[in-house]
C-alpha cells in the first residue's frame, strides 16, 4: 500500500468524458489513477446488511465458533456482554479511540505480512463487536433483521413524544 490519494470526482468525470477516445484508453487511465489506492485505509462503500451478516458468519465459522451449539440464551448474553465492555471501555476513555494505545501486544499481521493490525479498542470497537454479536445471532436464529428494523421503526415513529410520558 502506498497510501496514494483516491482520484477526484473531476479526475474521474474527466475520464468519463470527452477526453477518452477509446475503451482501452478508459481502461489504461483507470488503472492508472487507482493504481496504489490504500483501500484498507478509507471503506469505499457500506454493506448490505445480507453482506455484513454473510461476512460475520464466515468469519465466525472460519474461527471455530459454529463447531458446537450454542443456545440462543448463550448468544444474548455474549450480546450482553459486549454491551458491558462498551460501558467499560466509556468509563476508562470516553469516547476516545484507543486502538494502538492499549493492547499493543495484541496486534496482528496483515494475511500477506506486510503490515501489522492494530486491534481496535475504544468504544467504538465495542459498538462494532455488539453489532457483529447481533448480526451472529440474528443469522443463526433466522431473523430477518432487515426486516424486523423496518417493522419496529415504523411502529416507533407512531409512538408520539417520549412514547407516551415515559422518562428515559
Ligand atoms: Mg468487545
Amino acid at each position: 500500500m502506498t497510501g496514494k490519494k483516491e482520484p477526484t470526482d473531476d479526475e474521474i468525470m474527466e475520464i468519463m468524458g470527452l477526453t477518452v477516445t477509446s475503451t482501452h484508453q478508459l481502461c489504461e487511465r483507470l488503472r492508472d489513477l487507482f493504481a496504489g489506492v490504500d483501500y484498507i485505509s478509507r471503506p469505499r462503500t457500506l454493506q448490505s446488511r445480507e453482506d455484513m451478516q454473510s461476512e460475520v458468519r464466515k468469519v465466525n465459522r472460519n474461527n471455530g465458533w459454529y463447531d458446537d451449539d450454542r443456545s440462543p440464551l448463550e448468544g444474548h448474553m455474549l450480546i450482553v456482554s459486549e454491551v458491558s465492555e462498551a460501558t467499560e471501555a466509556f468509563r476508562s476513555w470516553g469516547l476516545e479511540d484507543m486502538t494502538g494505545k492499549v493492547s499493543l501486544d495484541k496486534a496482528l499481521p496483515s494475511p500477506d505480512g506486510s503490515t501489522v493490525v492494530e486491534k481496535p479498542e475504544g468504544l467504538g470497537s465495542e459498538y462494532a463487536d455488539i453489532l457483529i454479536r447481533l448480526l451472529d445471532q440474528a443469522d443463526r436464529d433466522g431473523v430477518d433483521l432487515r426486516a424486523e428494523y423496518q417493522r419496529k421503526i415504523r411502529f416507533n415513529k407512531l409512538r408520539g413524544y417520549k412514547h407516551g410520558g415515559k422518562s428515559i
